[in-house]
């Protein structure tokens, strides 16, 4: 790990003026990028923490829209009782990611900004990988990528997005608020990560001198009929094989409406505009669930050792739809 200098922001401002300094990145719960540091992986000079900036922690739930703030603890956002009754899938993504006790660290600014578990882009300097050192190669090409994604790779690259947070916001059409030095901008979250293209280093919208402030969830009719269904390896503590994300809009036992977004087989999250259509104006059922699953994963370009992936992340989108039309027919 490189020495590097460390200081504690008092204001927003403050944090937005060393940012413009090079080689400085903000500091959250530390939980990985300090993990990236050690690897090598991140060669920083300088951090700013953020953690005890005053405000920026705030759970609020509004009749038009929730607004969480950057610095929220995924632990206290996760258990909070009447956000995990209006919006079970953004309470039950946060849930299922990582540990207790690093969700008791981990804000979700820094979730949001994770980087992919790549093992080639993560350990060592000895595999080529075009997102740690552009032009140097892609060693998940033709090595071991059962991890890696079907779903909006290119010959760059092909890590998947590990995060689930960010696969729920995209279901529900959330949008951040940052602060950067031309002042506050909005995004949503769905053009946050960007696909690799031939540039797969530059993994966000977001430029170096911008923070993430609050998340903003607009308050909807699919909140409560919804589920975040994620496939591991194990049952805790580890990052998704495929997941999905589902929020229905239900009336009666017709869906007026569906959202659907995929985490583990993409290289971003990964929203289904097709699957979703398919829904819409029909009554659930096994079938029906099944077909849109396959659809959710169609135009999916498997790998070497990825290809497990096709049925899983087809059968995670049909469990997910009947979990979430379960809900709906119970409100
Ligand atoms: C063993 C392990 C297992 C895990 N499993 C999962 C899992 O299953 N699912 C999952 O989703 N995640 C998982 N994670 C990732 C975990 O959720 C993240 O480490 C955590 O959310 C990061 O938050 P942090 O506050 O600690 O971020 P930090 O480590 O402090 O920062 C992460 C990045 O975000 C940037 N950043 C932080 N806050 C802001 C902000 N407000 N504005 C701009 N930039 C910011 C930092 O500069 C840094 O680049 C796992 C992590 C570990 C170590
Ligand atoms: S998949 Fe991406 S992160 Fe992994 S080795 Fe290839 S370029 Fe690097």
């Amino acid at each position: 790990m490189k020495p590097f200098s460390y200081t504690k922001a008092r204001t927003e401002e403050e944090v937005i003026a060393s940012l413009s300094s090079p080689g400085t990145r903000i500091l959250a719960g530390g939980t990985t990028l300090y993990d990236l540091m050690k690897l090598d992986v991140e060669t920083l000079a300088h951090l700013v923490d953020i953690a005890s900036l005053q405000g920026l922690d705030d759970i609020r739930l509004g009749p038009e829209r929730i607004e969480l703030g950057a610095l929220a603890r995924m632990s206290d956002v996760a258990g909070h009782p009447e956000l995990a009754a209006r919006y079970p899938v953004l309470a039950e993504a946060l849930a299922k990611a990582a540990s207790q006790q690093l969700r008791n660290m981990a804000t979700l600014g820094g979730n949001l900004l994770q980087r992919t578990r790549c093992a080639y882009f993560r350990n060592g300097l000895h595999y080529p990988c075009n997102k740690r050192l552009p032009g140097s190669g892609c060693a998940a090409q033709e090595g071991l990528d059962r991890n890696h994604a079907l779903l909006g790779g290119s010959e760059a690259c092909i890590a998947v997005y590990p995060g689930d947070f960010a696969v729920a916001l995209v279901a529900l059409d959330a949008e951040i608020e940052t602060l950067g030095p031309g002042g506050r901008r909005r995004h949503k979250v769905a053009e946050l990560h960007r696909l690799p293209g031939s540039t797969p280093h530059v993994e966000t919208i977001l430029e170096p001198e911008e923070m993430i402030i609050r998340i903003m969830v607009p308050a909807a009719p699919y909140g409560r009929a919804s589920t975040y269904h994620k496939i591991r390896d194990r049952e805790s503590y580890a990052f998704a094989l495929t997941s999905a994300a589902v929020a229905l809009d239900i009336e009666g036992d017709v869906i007026r409406s569906a959202r659907i977004a995929l985490g583990g087989v993409a290289t971003r999250p990964w929203r289904v505009p097709d699957a979703e259509a398919m829904l819409a104006g029909q009554k659930f059922d096994e079938r029906l669930a099944r077909e849109a699953g396959r659809m959710a994963m169609r135009g999916a370009q498997p790998g070497r050792h990825n290809g497990f992936k096709l049925e899983l992340g087809a059968r995670t989108v049909a469990e997910a739809i009947r979990i979430a039309s379960d809900r709906g027919a119970r409100l």
